[in-house]
């Protein structure tokens, strides 16, 4: 480390540890929700077990639903490790909510890109559009929701269901908070009082107090390779909400009158637990490493969202390179601060459904799972790096100086 890089890394630190309080609380009032779910299931070795087969009277499964569901504050939940991705989970939920003839009304804009082809915005075989399912979307306005176009769009009787994308995702938007979601919830009951609304939590995840469904939307769904895994999970997701709704997705995930009673759980279980029990605490270890990449790169001039000191309700950050050979220094300096694979050279690439090539570097224990210190962005102006993750603050924060250093290296 160059002796300039060593005095911002310790001033970047100092301001840092401003926020740290704050995710310390948020962690431990976490931590306590996850700990009171174990005991009030009286979680006990057993459960670690794990099923074969049909996974029948799976008890370890049906107590860490109830977990979840306690944990989130809903009146249940499905955690499986036969959802394949975020994707996927999201995939199963928008399938086993909607029926042909039924509209899914976006109002939070453009989906995730991987949704394009599930939706059929892409044209994609199996879509939603090929079962004659609908899709709009309301785009944010002035970086807010926009009431007055939301509550016309509701006036389409065929809407059913109302989506929103809690974290920015790879979008240059704010994420939003649990609170700010149950409030438009709140407003779009009040025009349609029939409509479900659906929350895409990936990335969310015990960055705060509560989630989502605690302020009245119907479901959540999130990947357990990002927070709710907590580094643990080798794969799978959860879907969490009401009965209802729980119950409809489980004939889609599995098959109508099967639903949640078969689904073997194999060896998942045990990370599944503790995975969960450390959720709160890996959360906190990604925040902190943001919140210091944030301090650190503001330092250095770079446009950096959020910026120290703000809440964070994903653990995303983004810093704007400002020239595409920054960017992909940024992303050789995270790939080689990495545990896995760190000698490994990042290079941009063209992505199906990306009009830009990207570029993406990350080594992780468990393949692609985002929780573990990575970054990634689009080769188009402002160069956004985002940057998420970090199972300890330690390493993270060695990660992003060894990004730090790599820019400093290139000169202006
Ligand atoms: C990661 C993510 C997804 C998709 O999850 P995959 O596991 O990559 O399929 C969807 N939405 C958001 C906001 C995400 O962060």
């Amino acid at each position: 480390m160059t002796g300039d890089l060593t005095i911002l890394a310790n001033k970047a630190t100092e301001i840092a540890a401003n926020d740290f309080k704050r995710i310390d609380d948020i962690c431990t009032f976490c931590t306590k929700k996850v700990l009171d779910a174990f005991n009030a299931e009286r979680v006990s070795e057993a459960h670690l077990k794990g099923s074969t087969g049909y996974g029948y009277t799976d008890v370890g499964r049906d107590a860490l639903d109830r977990v979840f569901a306690r944990a989130f504050e809903c009146e249940d939940a499905l955690v499986r490790p036969q959802f394949v991705s975020g994707t996927h989970v999201l995939t199963v939920a928008l399938f086993g909510m909607l029926r042909t003839g039924d509209k899914m009304l976006s109002i939070t804009g453009s989906p995730y890109d991987t949704l394009y082809d599930v939706i059929g915005i892409n044209e994609g075989v199996g879509s939603l559009k090929e079962y004659g399912i609908d899709y709009a979307e309301v785009d944010f306005k002035d970086g807010n929701f926009d009431n007055d176009a939301i509550a016309s769009a509701l006036s389409d009787k065929s809407i059913k269901l109302v989506f929103i994308q809690k974290s920015k995702g790879y979008l240059d938007r704010k994420t939003l908070s649990s609170k700010e979601i149950g409030d438009i919830t709140a407003f779009v009951k009040g025009v349609r009082p029939d409509v479900y609304v659906m929350v895409d939590n990936c990335y969310g995840e015990f960055c705060e107090k509560h989630e989502p469904v605690y302020y009245g939307v119907d479901l959540m769904v999130g990947s357990l390779i990002k927070n709710a895994g907590g580094g643990y999970a080798k794969t799978g997701a959860y879907i969490a909400g009401t009965k209802e709704c729980v119950e409809r997705c489980s004939f889609r995930l599995t098959c109508p009158g099967i639903g949640r009673e078969s689904a073997a759980t194999g060896a998942y279980l045990a990370d599944f637990y503790q995975g969960f029990f450390m959720a709160p605490h890996t959360v906190a270890q990604a925040l902190k490493t943001a919140s210091f990449a944030s301090a650190l790169f503001e330092s250095m001039g770079y446009d950096v969202n959020p910026r120290p000191n703000s809440e964070r309700y994903d653990i995303i950050q983004t810093v704007a390179c400002k020239t595409p050979e920054k960017l992909i220094k940024f992303c050789e300096g995270i790939q080689a601060g990495a545990p896995i694979d760190s000698f490994v050279t990042p290079v941009p690439y063209a992505m199906p459904g990306y009009s830009d090539e990207v570029i993406m570097a990350a080594g992780a224990f468990v393949s692609g799972a985002s929780i573990e210190l990575s970054a990634d962005g689009p080769i188009r102006p402002p160069y956004l790096a985002f940057l998420q993750g970090g199972l300890t603050y330690e390493s993270g924060k060695l990660g992003v100086l060894c990004a730090a250093q790599k820019i400093l290296e290139l000169g202006e």
